[in-house]
């Protein structure tokens, strides 16, 4: 059975070729990890950042964005690969449509641009943003968990699955204020294992917009021996 495998494994490629998590089509080049044309189109988050979150800045003079100008977070500090709107599509796909086949270039191209500045940091583990049981069954896979794996082997910081739980379910938050979101946020996450040793810690999740889940997350940590919680995010949303 085992010789089968690898033949068996190049016949779903070829009937099932990887697909581009820009256009959706079949890669080109044919085993890229994405068209060589769809990855020159996104938008990486560059130029003058938020010291804080790492947003882009509209005012580029400032030293944080509106929001961490006006809210304490108890992150250290977090980069993101992306602007959301330039791969918000794909991320839906990600999320919700089954391509979990997209890690491999997410992971990949977290590693090249923010590997440097991660390892840096000298973290103990990265950690993915936990979701909750009942949709661990009904969508078969956590998005930031694949992240933090493909990112993780080119970077050589182990992930950490089990660290944090999602004891919580909490609906979509994509429509309410920073202020809901904390409140809808609270004791949503514990603890996943009785002593953490980690000192240094460096958050994965697949969007940063206020910054509530990082916080509620990094919190649990921070209650509990940790020293410095950091993130990395594949997209970032824009001035909110
Ligand atoms: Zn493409
Ligand atoms: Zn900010």
């Amino acid at each position: 059975m085992t010789s089968l495998k690898p033949a068996g494994e190049a016949l779903i490629s070829l009937v099932f070729p990887r697909r581009c998590p820009i256009c959706d089509r079949p890669v080109r080049p044919y085993g890229a990890f994405a068209c060589d044309a769809c990855a020159g189109e996104v938008k990486y988050v560059h130029g003058a950042t938020c010291y804080k979150c790492g947003k882009p800045l509209k005012d580029e003079s400032a030293e944080y964005c509106e929001d961490c100008a006006r809210t304490r977070h108890v992150f250290k500090r977090g980069i993101s690969l992306f602007e959301y709107r330039s791969v918000s599509d794909s991320i839906y796909r990600f999320k919700y449509r089954g391509r979990r086949e997209y890690a491999a270039w997410y992971g990949r191209m977290m590693a090249q641009r923010m590997g440097g500045d991660l390892i840096r940091l000298h973290p103990d583990a990265l950690v993915p943003v936990p979701i909750h049981s009942s949709k661990m069954r009904s969508r078969g896979y956590n998005q930031s968990a694949l992240i933090a794996r493909e990112l993780s082997e080119r970077i050589n910081i182990p992930v950490w699955e089990d660290a944090v739980k999602r004891i919580k379910r909490t609906a979509p938050l994509k429509d309410l204020t920073p202020s809901e979101r904390n409140i809808i946020l609270r004791g949503a996450f514990k603890l996943g294992i009785n002593d953490v040793k980690l000192k240094t810690i460096v958050i994965i999740d697949d969007i940063y917009t206020t910054g509530a889940t990082v916080d509620a997350v990094a919190d649990v940590f921070l209650k509990n021996g940790a020293r410095d919680v950091f993130f990395a995010t594949l997209a970032t949303g824009k001035g909110v």
